[in-house]
């Protein structure tokens, strides 16, 4: 995955260490929190928390979706206040976790706020450090949050993951037989290349089409018993209402030898019929341009934006949209230049659309700032390095709705205006400080007015808070000192000089007009004295003279000018003004070049400052120096870099110059250093998460690639420096944490173990270690403790929980999806209720747990529970009550039972069919009922036939024919050697055609004999292939020999068809198939 592209975007970073504000306070307010901005468009904002990435958009998408919205408001997880949560999900973090969102959810919806933070939620995911998020790419992240909530609403009637989530299926379709092999894959987004297609539509289209598997690679087809053409590739199974597509911009640049983000256009339409690119398409299924997410930058970093629509119509968006023409035009006629930028907002999108809503309602999310934008923008995110990542369709057919304020639970709203309350109260103290300054007044006996010098560092001082409209008289009568004057003074705290300004004589003004600052300090002096030295420029400093190599300190101030220092100097030496030479020896400037009126406060003196006084001699080839000497600072200048250092357990970035011929050893010793770190601690490269080891101490920063530019992003995290090739693992066992280095290719999982076992002194036997899951829950056991560690994928930084083996671990439990049947066919098949059990529990546990959850009053043999298979139909019927369930094959995880009217007992020899017979007239079949095969080790033809005359009572005398169904191929498989034979023998035509081709006379006849071979033991075998008989089978008999019928239906005939048609036309997707209602071809009963 892209690890990497998901860093922070450089310029925002938040660097806690920079220059220094000297700017002063200017009221009482200044040193408060700035409370909350206020709202001013409908939608809030999130903060930029400076690591959140792509965090804050994924997050507002998931708000702006009125579907999940409306789930975790509803969420009824506390009892009355969020203080006294209550127990809905077992797992305190899961319950955290869906808390921490509701809040988040509610504060986006009624906080009084321009912007909310997300700080609370991300560290209730463990997410405190930003790390994490950096290792994920956005579409992980939507995936692990997807079936975290999924798994956290197990249990309560809510429910967010199927809107999201869809099926795709893998496969592999042999040409021969037209059977896929694959699998199935629930998915919550699609990804799309944009590398090669123009479009959305191309890039579905190259998504659904596979690949040639000829010559070499040519497949073998279980089926056809040899190998085959084949095509291999991603059928879309089943959409989900919301549909995310990320769009893959990345490519590998082959003469860079590195990954570049394609700026390529790449248009995508406001409104598209995904029907056609489905498996089994179907007409008209229209999905809308709900939200994009957009990443601005390139391959190695950026920012993170979004554009939603407001499906809930809770904006303005009319009125907000009619000011932002307004503004632009306003700034437009100020700017009276046009600029070479394409404005996408003038420009008509290229395709028409349907429902004009699509085109209204939208806003452009921006970390804090939301403001509405006309559709037109959405084009400018169809190219460039700001161009659109994620795309979010909604079903048209999924009618947005809003929760009413009565769904929402009323702790929620206690709570949003309880921040409301203290943010308005916030507000009023801020607006009321703002009015307000603080000023100290001090009298005259500890001050040296003539030397600018304190007496006494302490000196006794009286405040005064005074509200700013309040006049100069006020304050004076405040203070009750008729003969006395203010005068201000300051204090500087590099020359210890003070300095007098000015006095506060303008009675009439208030303290505003004065410009009477915060937190400044005044003294009373007499009306009658007089201090020559008060002045806005008085400012006082000390220049040192250096004559006769002596120094001596002389106060003057940063007003006097050049003229004034000569004439000093002429005192002090006797020099006359024009041959005296003074020269700065700091910067080695020569004062007395500078015109006379030049004042010394324009020549950056420092305290050190020393100024030469010399007699002018003869002319010096200073210039010369003065060069080399800048030169040299130059190269200087070259050597330093910035870096970007974070620490591992606190937010915030700081930023360093360091020298790029120091060694990673001492650049280590240089943050611990500036971070006052003394424990051990060690570097990562955040770009490409590398951390240094021991090997690498000794290299200089120079022989780094990542710190030859500069900003290279790096993490100071606590922890010994690892051996080569080692990584850390981090075991936690109840609250302490313990790390190990460990090498992932030898070190086994068993070392892991032993090391943290002793270190937390507990017993090795009673314990075992689980991997964890995002929100740091155990979700695997590593049972087999052989493995090595790179065996089990562990990475660097992962984290081990050590449990007691008998503690109750989600990861050991399983999850059933429980349906019921009273016929015991699919099609009255009801969802009953999620339920959980231990998976050594066994299959008497479960069926006593059915009966007492359903209140079923039965004896456990009247309960049949059984698989239900992908395809949905009723597969295997789970016997052996003894046996711990995870010893069964579930299929889907969802069971569905029965209750029957006599007891059932049935033995592993003994297999549940469903028979059917045929009307071979009017192609129809009739008097559906369950029969039990009595199975041997090879069940053969002769003796289900057999048994099916027994069970139907007649003759053997009398011909049986057989055919099984085979569910979605809409097939009847008579099960008879010669036919079976003949549909082979076509096949085998098709095949010698291509082995023609191919010119291997030698192979095919090997194929042949082979193909004879299976011919003969087919029906030998019904459990194996082609026949592959299973519980739960559909099987069809017909009584008498009819060579011209099939076992068809009229209505399987159609499906399969349209199925075949379906599946030739799916590559240029002009199919207009209709999908059947599952139901319609399930069963057919009379
Ligand atoms: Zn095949």
């Amino acid at each position: 995955m892209f690890g990497d592209t998901f860093e922070t975007w450089q310029e925002e970073l938040n660097p806690t260490i920079t220059t220094y504000q000297t700017r002063k306070a200017r009221n009482c307010a200044d040193q408060m929190e700035i409370p909350e901005l206020p709202r001013i468009k409908h939608f809030a904002g999130l903060k930029n928390q400076g690591a959140t990435c792509y965090l804050n958009s994924l997050i507002q998408s998931y708000y702006m979706s009125p579907e999940f919205r409306k789930v975790i408001l509803q969420l009824p997880l506390c009892k009355e206040t969020i203080e006294n949560s209550a127990n809905l999900a077992q797992n305190e973090s899961r319950n955290r976790f869906l808390l921490e969102f509701q809040k988040l959810f509610i504060q986006l919806q009624n906080l009084q706020s321009k912007a909310t933070s997300t700080e609370a939620l991300t560290s209730s995911f463990g997410w405190n450090d930003g790390q994490q998020m950096w290792q994920q790419d956005v579409s992980d992240a939507n995936k692990v949050l997807f079936e975290t909530l999924d798994r956290s609403l197990y249990g309560t009637p809510y429910v967010i993951a199927p809107f999201y989530k869809g099926v795709v299926f893998h496969h592999i379709t042999c040409l021969n037989c037209n059977n896929s092999h694959g699998n199935e894959e629930i998915i919550y987004d699609l990804n799309i290349q944009v590398e090669g297609n123009k479009n959305l539509s191309e890039g579905l289209f190259s998504y659904i089409n596979p690949f040639l598997l000829d010559g070499n690679n040519q497949y073998f087809c279980e089926i056809c018993g040899f190998k085959v053409d084949a095509l291999k590739g991603d059928k879309i199974r089943k959409l989900p209402p919301i549909l995310t597509l990320t769009l893959n911009r990345y490519t590998f640049d082959q003469k860079k030898m590195q990954r570049v983000k394609l700026n390529d256009r790449f248009e995508f339409p406001l409104e598209i019929d995904m029907g056609v690119y489905l498996e089994n398409s179907v007409d008209n299924l229209v999905y809308e341009l709900q939200g994009i997410i957009i990443h601005r930058g390139n391959a190695h970093g950026g920012h993170y934006l979004a554009y939603f629509r407001d499906l809930l119509d809770e904006g303005d968006w009319e009125s907000h949209i009619a000011e932002y023409w307004k503004e632009k035009e306003e700034i437009q006629q100020q700017k009276r230049q046009n600029t070479d930028e394409v404005d996408y907002d003038e420009i008509k999108l290229p395709f028409e659309i349907t429902n004009p809503k699509v085109a209204q309602g939208w806003y452009d999310f921006n970390d804090s700032s939301v403001i509405p934008i006309p559709v037109n923008k959405i084009q400018q995110q169809f190219q460039g390095s700001e161009s659109a990542y994620i795309l979010i369709y909604r079903d048209r057919n999924l009618i947005p709705s809003k929760l009413s304020s009565q769904e929402i639970p009323k702790y929620l709203y206690d709570y949003v205006n309880q921040l409301n309350q203290k943010i308005e109260n916030d507000r009023q103290i801020y607006e009321e400080a703002k009015q307000h300054i603080v000023i100290s007044v001090t009298d005259v006996s500890k001050i040296d007015l003539l030397n600018h010098k304190l007496l006494d560092e302490k000196y006794d001082k009286i405040t005064y808070k005074l509200k700013l409209s309040s006049t100069v008289q006020q304050l004076y009568q405040q203070i009750n000192k008729d003969e006395y004057w203010l005068l201000e003074f300051q204090e500087n705290y590099q020359t210890n000089l003070l300095h007098f300004p000015r006095y506060l004589q303008n009675f009439e003004n208030t303290l505003e007009e004065e410009k009477v600052a915060h937190e400044s300090t005044w003294i009373l002096v007499k009306k009658d004295q007089d201090i020559p030295q008060v002045g806005l420029l008085k400012i006082p400093i000390r220049v040192n003279l250096l004559i006769d190599k002596k120094p001596q300190a002389f106060l003057l101030y940063i007003s006097t000018t050049v003229l004034e220092l000569k004439q000093l100097v002429c005192q002090l030496t006797g020099i006359p003004q024009e041959e005296q030479e003074l020269k700065n020896v700091q910067n080695q400037k020569m004062i007395s070049d500078l015109s006379d009126e030049t004042q010394l406060g324009e020549l950056q003196f420092t305290l050190e400052t020393q100024i030469l006084v010399k007699k002018k001699v003869q002319i010096q080839n200073i210039n010369k120096n003065v060069n080399k000497n800048e030169q040299q600072q130059q190269q200087v200048g070259d050597d330093i870099v910035s870096i970007l250092v974070e620490k591992d357990d606190q937010i915030g970035v700081s930023k360093f110059y360091v020298n790029i011929n120091q060694t990673i050893q001492e650049l280590i010793e240089f943050i611990k250093e500036q971070f006052g770190m003394i424990d051990a601690r060690r570097l990562r490269n955040l770009n490409g998460s590398q951390l240094f080891c021991k090997s690498d101490l000794s290299i200089q920063l120079k022989e780094l690639q990542d710190f030859k530019e500069g900003g290279a992003r790096l993490q100071i995290e606590k922890g010994e420096i690892p051996e080569n090739g080692k990584i850390s693992i981090l075991v936690k066992y109840q609250e302490q944490t313990f790390e190990i280095h460990v090498d992932p290719k030898q070190d086994k999982i068993e070392l892991i173990k032993l090391e943290s076992c002793k270190q937390f002194n507990v017993e090795p036997i009673q314990h075992k270690l689980y991997k964890v899951d995002w929100l740091q829950v155990p979700s695997e056991a590593l049972s087999d403790e052989t493995k090595t560690i790179s065996q089990c994928y562990l990475r660097d930084r992962d984290l081990l929980i050590l449990c007691d083996k008998t503690a109750q671990i989600d990861c050991e439990l399983i999850r059933f999806q429980i349906f019921s049947t009273t016929t015991g066919y699919p099609d009255d098949c009801v969802f009953q209720k999620h339920e959980t059990m231990r998976k050594d529990a066994t299959l008497k546990d479960l069926k006593q747990m059915i009966i007492s959850t359903f209140n079923l009053n039965i004896d456990i043999d009247n309960l049949r529970v059984r698989d239900i298979n992908k395809n949905r139909f009723f597969g295997q019927v789970f016997r052996k009550l003894d046996l711990p369930l995870q010893k069964f094959q579930f299929s889907t995880h969802d069971i569905v039972y029965q209750v029957l009217n006599k007891p059932e007992n049935l033995q592993d020899d003994e297999m549940l069919l469903l028979i059917k017979q045929r009307d071979p007239i009017n192609k129809v079949y009739k008097q559906q009922q369950e029969f039990i095969f009595k199975v041997s080790k090879t069940p053969t033809l002769q003796e289900l036939k057999q048994q099916i005359q027994a069970f139907i009572g007649i003759s053997q005398e009398i011909q049986l024919e057989l055919a099984k169904f085979v569910f979605y191929e809409f097939l009847w498989l008579h099960i008879d050697p010669k036919m079976i034979q003949m549909q082979q023998q076509q096949g085998k035509g098709k095949q010698n055609k291509k082995g023609n081709q191919n010119n291997k006379s030698n192979q095919q006849s090997k194929q042949n004999q082979q193909q004879q071979q299976q011919q003969q033991n087919v029906c030998e075998n019904l459990r194996k292939s082609p026949i592959n008989l299973g519980e739960g089978d559909f099987i069809g008999y017909r009584l008498g020999h009819y060579p011209d019928d099939d076992f068809q239906t009229k209505e399987d005939q159609d499906l399969r068809q349209r199925m075949i048609a379906a599946r030739k036309n799916k590559h240029n997707a002009l199919g207009t198939i209709r999908r059947q209602k599952e139901v319609e071809f399930v069963v057919d009963i009379q």
